[in-house]
């Protein structure tokens, strides 16, 4: 039994012998929530909805997690592989665009043999690897052959804002290298299906999640991506960022800002600098920035 190594945190958690990690789940898969998302990017959810199986903990977790209802604990149903090719082939029989396995980094092992028995039982989905980016060179060489698609965040160009919300001051080396090695270890993007762009078949989608009062932030993580990766990943700039810290929070005494959405402005100027940078193809979200229904209801 070796020490857990899955993530660039490598904590060393003995989990096969019931110890929990900093992601805060041990060795056995779990599953917190399966769905039909109708909210991710379009080429992803189309009209039926993306086939999201929502993973419970998190190697990074972010001081203002999206999902914290879920990353803060590893609650769900235990399921073993066979059972989790089950659940990819139920999603397949329900019209979902793919399988969207979001947060998977830490039950990777099991995840990749789950694909491998739903794939020999007929699955034929876009395998979507829904991912905070901090993930090792290593994890994303063994997902090689299985996953299709990188949907990966870049939160931060920045070592210290990554220090101060995620603790992982390391992040923006770390998630460049990951996507990199995500660019060449999956197909260019492509799509399929008879409109254009109807669904996403391979390729890295890099996100990117304004934070309020962070626009400066924010565009220094664009200007990064256009120098690293220029046209070869799809940028998608989201500005759904809800509020999700507790009152009383010292993260709140140090970001005050982090209590509020992101402005109308804010957002703009963000788009605005993707577009000085000549990124032309990029998703962005229309209508009111942070509606809450952005978040599935856990
Ligand atoms: S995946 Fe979890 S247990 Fe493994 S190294 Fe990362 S934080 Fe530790």
């Amino acid at each position: 039994m070796a020490g857990c190594a899955l993530c660039p945190r490598a904590c060393g958690a003995v989990r096969e012998a019931g110890e929990r990690g900093v992601c805060a789940t041990g060795a056995e898969p779990v599953v917190s929530h399966v769905m039909l998302h109708e909210w991710e990017e379009p080429p992803l959810s189309g009209s039926v909805g993306s086939g999201a199986v929502f993973f419970p903990g998190c190697p990074l977790g972010c001081t203002y997690c999206q999902n914290h209802a879920i990353s803060r604990s590893g609650a769900g149903d235990p399921l073993s592989e066979a059972e989790l090719a089950q659940v990819f082939l139920g999603l397949q029989a329900r019209g979902a665009l793919n399988v969207n396995l979001v947060t998977p980094t830490h039950f990777a092992p099991a995840i990749r043999c789950a694909v491998r028995l739903a794939r020999d039982a007929g699955l034929a989905l876009p395998i979507v690897w829904n991912t905070s980016g901090y993930e090792t060179v290593r994890a994303i060489r063994d997902n090689e052959g299985v996953v299709d698609v990188y949907l990966t965040d870049f939160k931060y160009a920045d070592a210290a804002l990554a220090d101060a919300l995620s603790h992982a001051p390391d992040y923006p080396r770390v998630a460049l290298r990951a996507i990199h090695e995500m660019l060449r270890c999956t197909r260019p993007l492509s799509f399929d299906g008879a409109a254009r762009e109807e669904r996403l078949v391979s390729g890295v989608v890099v996100r990117h999640l304004v934070l309020p009062g962070h626009v400066e932030e924010s565009c220094q993580a664009l200007s990064v991506l256009c120098a690293e990766f220029g046209d070869a990943v799809r940028l998608s700039i989201m500005s759904q960022y809800t509020p999700q810290i507790s009152e009383g929070s010292p993260v709140l005494d140090a970001f005050p800002e982090l209590a509020r959405r992101v402005t109308p402005e804010e957002y703009e100027a963000v788009l605005d600098h993707a577009d000085a940078l000549g990124f032309t193809d990029y998703y962005w979200q229309e209508g009111d920035p942070a509606q809450e229904s952005f978040i599935p209801d856990f």
